[in-house]
């Protein structure tokens, strides 16, 4: 039986997962931006929460833990920098495997955003759990390392089998695209992606999950070795590194 998967929008724009493994009823929470509204989302469904994974140690995704720890008493598992507090049961990192009832998720290490972020990545449900690394037509920004250092994590992901679904933790698709065409204008794919994004975000709806060959083919922040890249922010021949660097600047400034 395929896991199932909940997105609950929580706070302005972040969004919490919830999956369940049917085979033995483990329910995980991947990051906690806000206690009430992932409470809710597991009573509707009668789910008790057994394991909270933690991508980064941001507030907007671990401040909703200790709620749910009085409530549920689940295991919660997360990158050594999230470890403040004692809020973690367990810390994982790169290459280590996490295992829940019949499900097991892959750990990637992926420094940028912040120095020691994780992303999860089921490899046989095909899911992947980005955090604030990757977002659907962007990337998180480059806080805590260098964005060559981001642009470094960000190649992990393009081996990814395209058919990977892509959850992460913001809803900024709109925005996001709306500054890919700024940088990709020729791209046919992502002006189409944009319309559908524009209607969906119109209708309210979320544009999660994404794919990971929607990602490579459309996310400028993928493809920042792309000459048709380096060439629309005049950078004709720079290395990949200096490309994402000035896009991800220019992204920091863009209001669109
Ligand atoms: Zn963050």
């Amino acid at each position: 039986m395929a896991a199932e998967i909940r997105l609950v929008p929580c706070l302005s724009d972040n969004y919490a997962v919830i999956l369940r493994d049917p085979a033995s009823g483990a329910v995980i929470l991947i990051d906690a931006p806000e206690a009430a509204p992932i409470e809710r989302a597991l009573d509707a469904e009668k789910w008790k929460l057994t394991h909270i994974l933690v991508t980064h140690h941001h507030g907007d995704h671990v401040q909703g833990i200790p709620a749910l720890k009085q409530k549920y008493r689940p295991t919660v598992i997360g990158p050594k920098e999230a470890a403040n507090g004692g809020m973690l049961d367990q810390t994982v990192g790169d290459r280590d495997t996490v295992k829940v009832g019949s499900l097991e998720a892959r750990v990637l290490e992926t420094p940028g955003h912040t120095a020691g972020h994780i992303i999860y990545i089921f490899e046989r449900e095909k899911l992947l759990f980005a955090g604030d690394t990757l977002f659907a037509i962007g990337c998180g920004r480059a806080i805590e390392r260098p964005a060559a250092v981001l642009w470094n994590s960000l190649l992990k992901f393009r081996d990814l089998a395209g058919d990977t679904k892509m959850y992460c933790g913001h809803e900024y698709t709109l925005a996001n695209a709306r500054f890919a065409v700024t940088v990709d204008p020729k791209n046919a794919a992502l002006k189409a992606r944009l319309a559908a994004v524009e209607k969906l975000r119109a209708a309210n709806k979320p544009t999660l999950p994404s794919t990971m060959a929607e990602e490579r083919a459309t996310n400028p922040f993928l493809r920042a070795d792309d000459p048709a890249i380096a060439e629309a922010v005049g950078m004709k021949g720079a290395d990949a590194a200096a490309v994402f660097t000035e896009i991800r600047e220019r992204k920091n400034s863009f209001r669109g």
